[in-house]
């Protein structure tokens, strides 16, 4: 992900709080920036730390141009140490984490701050973190770790302790709208529809317009109605779910049936179907490998079941 100087425009609460911290010489060693994905936590980290090196900050954001810009900007400054795992989804593993002690104890080339970037710190296993919590016990002057973190209760209590939290709340669409509308221009999607499928979360709403995935979103939630009315068996539907990336395909059933939720009155049975859908969720994310055909063939008949089940929309 490339840099960028400023902060988006719903973080502005975030950023003005983190000014007042640089002004005031209180800014701690440890920040740890959580939220859920997709809402720039990571880019806000890294125009923190450009900031905070720019030798000519206009207002409270990083000039772009300077010396120390450029190094930064071409990801080339020699005080900024960004961690990350080998591979996306994979662990962030402890000789990382050494190279950030090593990074920490030297001095300064620039002579200003040095910045360490982890995204995402939950990431990290549990040497990497035990290694992690000496720096942060012992920290250097003018030496800043920024933690980027989706998943709070992931990353291990003493780091956490140890960091001061920012947090960054699923932003509401009003703070989102001119940018986003900025985005949408000349296509047939609606900011409405691209919120509602990315839950609110900015950058993923711009993923879905500048990808197939909006197609594949439609698609998947006509699927669905085909479903219910019984058009479509729940066999083929099954079939037609196992091409998609599981976690992905579950998070969007949860977030249907949610929605369901909020304009029908559902069977009650819809409680126990989240949970399930919860519970699948977390045994993914565990590295678990469920046999797909199965799984979905339940979901599905399940799915037709309490949709069938559901009486119509209540009005207005
Ligand atoms: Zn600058």
């Amino acid at each position: 992900m490339l840099p960028i100087s400023e902060p988006y425009p719903w973080q502005q609460k975030q950023w003005m709080q983190l000014n007042r911290l640089i002004s005031q010489d209180k800014l701690p060693h440890a920040l740890v920036l959580c939220g859920p994905r997709h809402l720039g936590k990571e880019q806000f980290g890294y125009a923190l730390a450009q900031r905070l090196l720019c030798d000519n900050q206009q207002g409270q954001v990083a000039c772009g141009v300077c010396k120390q810009c450029s190094l930064f900007i071409s990801q080339n400054h020699p005080d900024v140490l960004r961690i990350v795992p080998e591979e996306e989804g994979k662990a962030i593993r402890i000789d990382r984490i050494r190279q950030l002690s090593e990074f920490t104890e030297k001095t300064a080339q620039q002579s200003g701050w040095k910045i360490v970037i982890i995204s995402p710190a939950d990431a990290m296993n549990i040497n990497a973190a035990n290694a992690l919590l000496k720096t942060l016990e012992e920290p250097a002057r003018k030496t800043l770790l920024i933690l980027v973190c989706h998943q709070l209760s992931r990353l291990s209590a003493t780091v956490r302790s140890r960091c001061q939290k920012v947090v960054f709340p699923v932003p509401a669409p009003a703070e989102v709208h001119a940018w986003l509308s900025s985005k949408i221009a000349d296509s047939d999607s609606s900011e409405a529809e691209l919120l509602q499928y990315a839950e609110g979360r900015p950058l993923l709403a711009l993923e879905f317009l500048q990808t197939d995935l909006l197609e594949i979103r439609r698609t998947f939630d006509k699927m669905l109605d085909e479903l219910a009315s019984g058009q479509l068996s729940a066999i083929v539907a099954a079939q037609k779910c196992q091409s998609l990336d599981t976690l992905m395909a579950i998070d969007w059933l949860y977030s249907r049936l949610a929605l369901e939720l909020k304009t029908k009155e559902m069977h009650p049975g819809t409680y126990r179907y989240l949970d399930r859908l919860i519970q699948i969720k977390r045994r993914l994310q565990a590295g678990g490998n469920p046999n797909k055909s199965l799984l979905w063939e339940e979901l599905m008949l399940d799915w037709q079941h309490l949709l069938s089940l559901a009486p119509p929309r209540r009005a207005g």
